[in-house]
């Protein structure tokens, strides 16, 4: 039987994602993955690659976890898509034919079109070009100034303050992290940063960047001041791959690459998936932004489910999201208050502050956290946690978990839960079933 033929385009988590499903999976299928990369960053890693401590191999995904799991790798561009006779052609005049294509182009940094932008010193955070880059700015300059206090430009600005640098953060929205973290919990992270000697400017606007000499930047802001600086680092976002999508005909928006439940573009046997494609909030049904590594690899599992024929939907997006600023750890999942009231739903929020251990244990902490609930169906739809140490994560994934199989205040009570002195509160303590007590009082 002749073998159904993939061809995947993109070689980040979402492309990867498919080749390995389709590994595990007993069926007849050959699959090509092209990228235009000849490297892939481990993205996620990349703010943690600045300083050349470790070989930067480290933070590179081998082209192995390809071509280790069956699929043909092809190293190269593709500049069109002929969505009638079902094929695909590179850069280098390659055509490759399809019975199904995966769109998993990803996204890419915006570079705002501020004046200078174009100039020496100045480095986006994605690729491997631009950690060899970044790494080059760091081990010679003094001075940084990055532009964004998304939670990529405040664990850059960590990063480089902990390699000795004058690290200024500029951010024209009222706080930083604001995308994803609540108001209540941004503050006491600010402090930490300013404590560190982070300088933190908030409501104030990047005007134009002047270039004095090769190795120095001067960033001019809105209010007037300017910060001299060796280097500048952009983090003001991403905006999704959709070119290739839409001059084959195939609908896109600002937010990504139009699919249906089952990860379906409008063109005939082609999916998209990953940070290129749209995305459905599943607390809203409403199109949302969504660029996490996470969201790239369940869309794709859905989209290699469907070309294997097992008619899989996915629900939406939850963006389960954490990050690390010093001894810190915080994330949240589903909508923060404010995201809530903005989709219009009757919100009741709960808070706790409960201890990490048992009270007579050595270095015990304060775990904080804020839970969103739907008045009207006593659904959970939120829920954010900030602590010390790294546990943040396993507390966003229990929400994310509890928002995704629709639990209530209820059952939120009625949780079962473990304990041990040097691991958890009390018995009578739990973080969830605190913050949902407290939202019952409401
Ligand atoms: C600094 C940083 C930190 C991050 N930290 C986290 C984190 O902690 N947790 C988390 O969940 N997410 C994190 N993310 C987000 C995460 O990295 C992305 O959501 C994820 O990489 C998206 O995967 P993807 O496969 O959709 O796209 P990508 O990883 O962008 O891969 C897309 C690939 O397609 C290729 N491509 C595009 N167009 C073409 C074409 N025409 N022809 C051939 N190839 C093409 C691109 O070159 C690229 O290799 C971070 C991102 C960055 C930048």
């Amino acid at each position: 039987m002749k073998k159904r033929q993939v061809v995947i385009i993109g070689g980040g988590p979402a492309g990867r994602t498919i080749v390995h499903m389709f590994h595990t999976s007993d069926q007849n299928v050959s699959a090509t993955l092209i990228k235009d990369e000849r490297i892939n960053a481990n993205r996620c890693a990349v703010p943690y690659g600045i300083p050349d401590e470790k070989p930067l191999e480290k933070f590179q995904i081998p082209n192995a976890l390809v071509t280790d799991y069956g699929a043909e790798l092809v190293i190269d561009r593709v500049a069109g898509i002929d969505t009638i006779n079902k094929a695909v052609s590179t850069t280098a005049g390659d055509r490759y034919p399809y019975d199904d294509l995966v769109l998993s182009t990803g996204s890419r940094p915006v570079i705002p079109p501020i004046p200078g932008v174009e100039g020496q010193n100045i480095s986006a955070v994605r690729s491997i070009t631009d950690l060899s880059f970044l790494r080059q700015l760091a081990s010679t300059g003094k001075r940084a100034v990055i532009v964004g206090g998304g939670y990529i430009g405040i664990e850059v600005a960590v990063v480089l303050k902990q390699m000795g640098l004058d690290v200024t953060v500029v951010e024209m929205l009222p706080t930083i992290l604001m995308a994803t973290t609540e108001p209540e919990f941004v503050g006491r992270v600010a402090d930490e940063l300013v404590e560190k000697g982070v300088h933190l400017l908030t409501n104030e606007k990047v005007v134009e960047f002047v270039h004095p000499s090769d190795d120095q930047v001067v960033v001019k802001l809105g209010s007037g001041a300017s910060l001299a600086a060796d280097f500048v680092v952009l983090s003001v976002g991403v905006a999704p791959n959709t070119e290739l999508a839409a001059q084959a005909g195939i609908k896109t928006s600002r937010l990504g690459i139009g699919v249906d439940k089952h990860m379906r573009t409008d063109a005939k046997d082609v999916y998209a998936c990953g940070d290129c494609a749209g995305k459905t909030s599943l607390v809203t049904g409403q199109p949302t932004r969504g660029e996490f590594g996470t969201n790239a690899v369940f869309m794709a599992k859905t989209v290699a489910h469907n070309i294997l024929g097992k008619k899989k939907t996915f629900p939406g997006v939850i963006n389960a999201n954490v990050t690390a600023v010093y001894e810190w750890s915080l994330g949240s999942a589903g909508l923060t208050e404010q995201m809530a009231r903005d989709a219009g739903i009757d919100v009741v929020t709960g808070y706790s502050e409960v201890l990490s251990k048992y009270p007579m244990m050595n270095q015990v902490d304060t775990i904080r956290t804020k839970l969103v609930f739907n008045r009207d169906n006593r659904k959970i739809v939120g829920g954010s946690v900030l602590r010390k140490g790294n546990c943040s994560a396993h507390n966003v994934d229990f929400i994310s978990f509890a928002i995704q199989m629709g639990a209530t205040m209820d059952d939120l009570m009625d949780y079962q839960y473990a304990t041990h002195p040097e691991l958890a509160a009390k018995p009578s303590d739990n973080i969830y079933v605190f913050a949902t007590k407290n939202a019952l009082t409401k």
